[in-house]
């Protein structure tokens, strides 16, 4: 890494365990480090929907204007600004044995030195008896949308210690993140795999040490060790996004253009993003997951000075100031989405509890300790769904 980096790894407390604390100035909207991830894998329904994504670096796949007549399903849509659009097909590569797709040769050829030589199904068109493939469709009925884990990114997992010249290495990396109690581990399991989670989680074992059985973590395909490692992607595993239409939106605004062409092109994506939301809703990006050596060290905050960021539209992430930080102060990111953010304390405590396991004693939260547990009635709604 070129510039030295402003945060260092410290031991926060014994509850938070170790975190990032700003060792130099950092001004708002400064990238802290950006860093690829040990490894990542595409959703598998967002995959089954067509959100074409490279199966190694999840950079998005289909030009801008495709992306926008596909989620708009209007075939006859053009974006003007088509410099705008990042995406180059002639680049593209392909698996030659299963015909999976790249963005480039160097993400063929890394994907099959880390991890694809061991997951290439070697066929051309989907054989439904393939141990992968029965695997896959097994999750794809147990997990439905919206997606937060993957049972790929454990395969892969598997498939890059399997494919490891330095096995100790990446064992030795994944030993970093974080450590659940087993009773801790049901809950996860439970969380992303509703009641019958345990035969379930029998079911995915076994499926899984038939396609992919290795001998150096042998404890990974006992009960207690696979039950472990699905915590481990579910509890660290990062939701990656990708769009080349966000990627060309992003480059229209920066374009230097006469005040009256900038209000028609803006009225031009304002409309297209309604026409968006009326076709496609919310699902918009490619979508996955990933572990990240040092991005999953960030904690959580109620009110983050942080956020995750992909600079590159691709599985690459950045961190983020989203404020001015100075020496002393933690760097923390909200593990909450947009709505969920906004909702009162006793909501989000609830929620961070349930997927993260750990009570959250952020500045937002110790301020709003005195406050009624009460929930507004559209968050009791939701309570009552989720439990
Ligand atoms: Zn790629
Ligand atoms: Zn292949
Ligand atoms: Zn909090």
């Amino acid at each position: 890494m070129a510039a030295p980096m402003k945060v260092e790894i410290q031991e926060i407390s014994q509850s938070k365990g170790r975190g990032f604390i700003a060792i130099h100035p950092i001004c708002e909207g400064e990238i802290l480090f950006e860093e690829e991830p040990i490894v990542c894998c595409q959703f598998l329904w967002n995959a089954f929907y067509k959100y074409a994504a490279c199966d190694h670096c999840m950079k998005a796949l289909e030009t801008a204007e495709e992306n926008a007549r596909r989620l708009c399903n209007n075939h006859t849509l053009v974006l003007p600004h088509p410099e705008c659009c990042s995406v180059n097909k002639q680049l593209y590569s392909v698996c030659p044995h299963c015909q999976v797709q790249y963005c480039s040769e160097v993400c063929r050829d890394t994907a099959w030195g880390m991890y694809h030589e061991s997951l290439c199904t070697r066929q051309s068109s989907k054989d439904p008896d393939h141990p992968l493939e029965k695997l896959q469709e097994i999750w794809r009925n147990l997990h439905f949308p919206p997606e937060t884990a993957n049972i790929m990114l454990v395969a892969r997992l598997i498939a890059t210690v399997k494919q490891a010249k330095n096995k100790d290495l990446i064992l030795q990396k994944l030993s970093k993140f974080c450590r659940t109690t087993k009773n801790e581990e049901k809950e996860i399991a439970h969380k992303l795999l509703g009641a019958e989670f345990q035969a379930q989680l029998d079911v995915l074992r076994t499926h899984t040490t038939e396609a992919l059985h290795e001998e150096t973590v042998e404890t990974w395909f006992t009960p207690e060790g696979f039950n472990s490692l699905f915590a481990l992607i579910g509890t660290n595993g990062q939701g990656v996004g990708t769009s080349s239409l966000s990627t060309w939106v992003n480059n229209c605004d920066d374009l230097d253009l006469p005040s009256t062409d900038r209000e028609t092109l803006d009225a031009f994506i304002d409309k297209l993003y309604e026409d968006i939301e009326k076709e496609s809703g919310n699902f918009t990006n490619c979508e996955g997951s990933a572990l990240y050596a040092l991005q999953s060290t960030a904690n959580h905050s109620c009110e983050p000075n942080a956020e995750v960021v992909f600079p590159h539209d691709n599985f690459i992430v950045g961190l983020k100031a989203t404020c001015d930080i100075q020496p002393g102060e933690e760097v923390c990111i909200c593990y909450l989405d947009c709505c969920q953010r906004g909702r009162s304390r006793h909501s989000r405590q609830k929620i961070l509890r349930e997927n993260y396991l750990f009570r959250c004693d952020c500045s937002k939260c110790l301020l709003e300790a005195g406050d009624p547990e009460e929930t507004s009635s559209e968050e009791s709604e939701d309570d009552m769904e989720e439990s």
